[in-house]
């Protein structure tokens, strides 16, 4: 019997009911093959599946579980919370803590707005955008994911390129062409858009280091001149950090390269594992939202206190002194340990690290920085790879086009023990 048996029943018994067996399309392992693993638990740096083996993993969640899984502050942030009653449909005190706390961490935050989803902050964040200039028009960048609204599903990351449909069918043509694209990390391609439709774009949202087309960091200069193109043509500029935001850095990638967007958007790392998004940022702006403002955005769920303490919990524990170097340089020992293991063995690999998280690639190049080197990586490599190690017991990004992500809880014995199943798995693909 396999050593996964259980997870492929369930998987069997799943895609009966639901579609592809999964609630979210990259869980299906669609870019690795073989079997998605069934969760039972999770705890510090590692999940156990349904047939009890133990992962060290890096997905973590896709990223809100910085603090490492089960972390006992969160947890008992939501057990308190959860006495008090789950939902209210009204203001609560630790609203407007949250608000202060954002703000503080992310100070071009002036006001903040809670939602339930990264999806949400970001949909929200251009109808924003386009109702405060009045224009229609918005720019992206290839290969950047910023959750599934149908005018930002064009050309997007993340799943949809694992899928292979980085644009997708239900997505009107006649809103589809409201979204501009040009090359992320080249700023001609956006001056081009621009100088195409002055008056046009209301904004530019981008991933300030890209994660959903494996982990690209901005090259030097790259957000500080989206800024003064927004500047100068008087559009917006959205920095969507729902990956990055608390990952890169504890002020977001936007202190780490010293950029000050319009609007930020939030997500993962706030809601601390609780279904929590936001977006934020010039008083401006954001007071241009309803109930103070025109444009109408709202939320059954949204700043849900259980949510709410969650998120407070896990920003209060990370913002202590030191972790964020110590997540920083956990991820560096791992990304450049990649690197020499892969030297050691022969086998082409590139790798990017920014913070708390990082991307390795099968390619015969020093750097990878945008969607079209991504797409020359070798794909079949990466899928062996990541099944050779997921046998060793370590769960990586399922798909070439996703960003892997430590935590607190991964110290040296987790580093030590993932480097030991690399060396392994580059010396088998070697051999092979
Ligand atoms: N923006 C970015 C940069 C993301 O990485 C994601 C999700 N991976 C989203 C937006 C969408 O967030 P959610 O899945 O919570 O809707």
């Amino acid at each position: 019997m396999s050593k996964t048996s259980k997870s492929a029943d369930l998987f069997a018994k799943a895609q009966q009911k639901i579609p592809g067996g999964v609630n979210s399309p990259v869980r299906a392992f669609a870019g690795v093959g073989g079997t998605p693993l069934f969760i039972d638990r999770a705890d510090g740096a590692y999940i156990f599946d349904a047939d009890g083996n133990a992962y060290i993993d890096y997905v973590g969640s896709w990223g809100p579980m910085i603090l490492g899984h089960n972390h006992a502050a969160i947890r008992d942030a939501v057990i308190h919370a959860a006495q008090q009653g789950l939902s209210f449909g009204a203001p609560t005190a630790m609203e407007i803590t949250m608000a202060e706390l954002v703000s503080e961490l992310v100070p071009s935050m002036e006001m903040v707005r809670m939602v339930s989803s990264g999806t949400e902050a970001t949909m929200s964040a251009i109808r924003l955008a386009r109702g405060f200039t009045g224009r229609d028009n918005i720019l992206k960048f290839e290969g950047c994911y910023h959750g599934h609204a149908d005018c930002l599903l064009v050309k997007a990351g993340s799943g949809a390129l694992t899928l292979g449909q980085p644009s997708s069918p239900g997505v009107p043509a006649d809103f589809a062409k409201h979204t501009l694209t040009a090359t992320y990390n080249d700023l001609d391609s956006v001056r081009e858009a621009f100088t195409a439709q002055p008056d046009q774009i209301a904004c530019i949202i981008v991933e300030p280091v890209a994660g959903n087309m494996n982990c690209i960091p901005p090259v030097a200069g790259f957000l500080q001149g989206l800024r003064e193109i927004c500047d100068e043509f008087g559009a917006l500029l959205i920095l969507d950090e729902v990956m990055t935001g608390f990952r890169v850095a504890q002020g977001g990638a936007q202190a780490y390269y010293n950029v000050k967007p319009d609007i930020t958007t939030l997500g993962k790392i706030i809601g601390g594992g609780m279904p929590v998004g936001a977006f934020g940022g010039r008083r401006d702006v954001m007071e241009f939202i309803a109930p103070t403002g025109p444009v109408y955005q709202a939320g059954t769920l949204s700043g849900n206190p259980v949510a709410m303490a969650a998120g407070h919990a896990c920003l209060t524990v990370l913002i202590e002194e030191g972790n964020e170097k110590r997540l920083a340089n956990t991820t560096k020992r791992l990304a450049n340990g990649f690197k020499a293991l892969a030297d050691k063995h022969g086998i082409p690999l590139a790798v990017n690290q920014v913070g708390a998280m990082f991307g390795f690639f099968f390619i015969d190049q020093d750097s990878v920085t945008c969607y079209d080197d991504v797409t020359k990586c070798d794909i079949e490599r990466f899928k062996r790879f990541f099944n050779l190690m997921l046998d060793k017991g370590v769960y990586l990004a399922p798909s070439a086009y996703e960003a892997c992500f430590t935590s607190l809880a991964h110290n040296d014995k987790e580093i030590d023990a993932t480097l030991e199943a690399a060396d392994f798995a580059f010396a088998t693909l070697a051999a092979e």
